[in-house]
């Protein structure tokens, strides 16, 4: 029954199946990982509100990358341009890095944006500093802090000191309502339009702006 066994194991393993496929590893580009990307498999659906996308997570961070395949060239090795990266920090928290050119909340984005969703304390802190550093420089990000439950003032003192290059340049953005004291959050000032947080950025030179690429290889190259 060895055969029988193994074809039902197989069988079980069916998105494994497809997963290989599609093009399937690539290297992590989260800073200071280098760990390998495994391909989730095709991925169909609407993400970021309506660009399609392929799945791949890192095997080493646990970091979710969604991204397109630009550039086919023959057998090999392709390129894909990363849309967004989700590297996961509590359960269902995350920091999120959205690539300028995708969807966001406001629109089609022209600045990277760095989304914390849950928590922000000193270990989530030290992902999003992850995050920041993973951005081609000099930096330019909008930090989104709208989906924050709660700060504590270790992750607040952190946040402050994130940005210590000087050709780097961060905002922070939380869309809040009006009843909301926003100063109280973080030491620094918080901008509550898109339009607002950008205008705080200035310029964003091209090199800023520039999404990531993987470099995709067959599971057999
Ligand atoms: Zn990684």
């Amino acid at each position: 029954m060895t055969r029988l066994d193994r074809f039902f194991l197989f069988a079980n393993k069916v998105e494994e199946a497809l997963a290989s496929f599609a093009p399937s590893t690539a290297k992590c580009l989260i800073h200071g990982c280098g760990g390998t990307l495994r391909a989730d498999g095709p991925n169909n659906g609407p993400v970021l509100g309506g660009e399609a996308g392929i799945s791949f997570t890192c095997l080493e961070c646990s970091a979710k990358f969604v991204a397109q395949i630009t550039d086919p060239q023959g057998p090999g090795v392709r390129e894909a341009s990363v849309l967004s990266i989700s590297i996961p920090t509590y359960d269902n928290e995350q920091i999120r890095i959205v690539s300028p050119g995708a969807r966001g909340r406001g629109g089609v984005l022209t600045a990277f944006q760095l989304d914390v969703t849950g928590r922000l304390d000193l270990f989530t802190t030290e992902i999003l500093q992850k995050a920041w550093l993973t951005l081609p420089t000099p930096r330019r990000a909008l930090i989104g802090l709208c989906d924050v439950s709660e700060v504590t003032s270790a992750g607040a003192t952190a946040l402050g000191s994130l940005c210590h290059d000087a050709r780097d340049r961060m905002v922070m953005l939380r869309q809040a309502d009006e009843h909301e004291t926003q100063s109280s959050m973080v030491p620094l000032r918080i901008y509550a339009t898109v339009e607002a947080a950008l205008q705080a950025l200035g310029e964003i030179p091209g090199e800023s702006r520039m999404p990531s690429v993987l470099s995709l290889k067959d599971p057999d190259s």
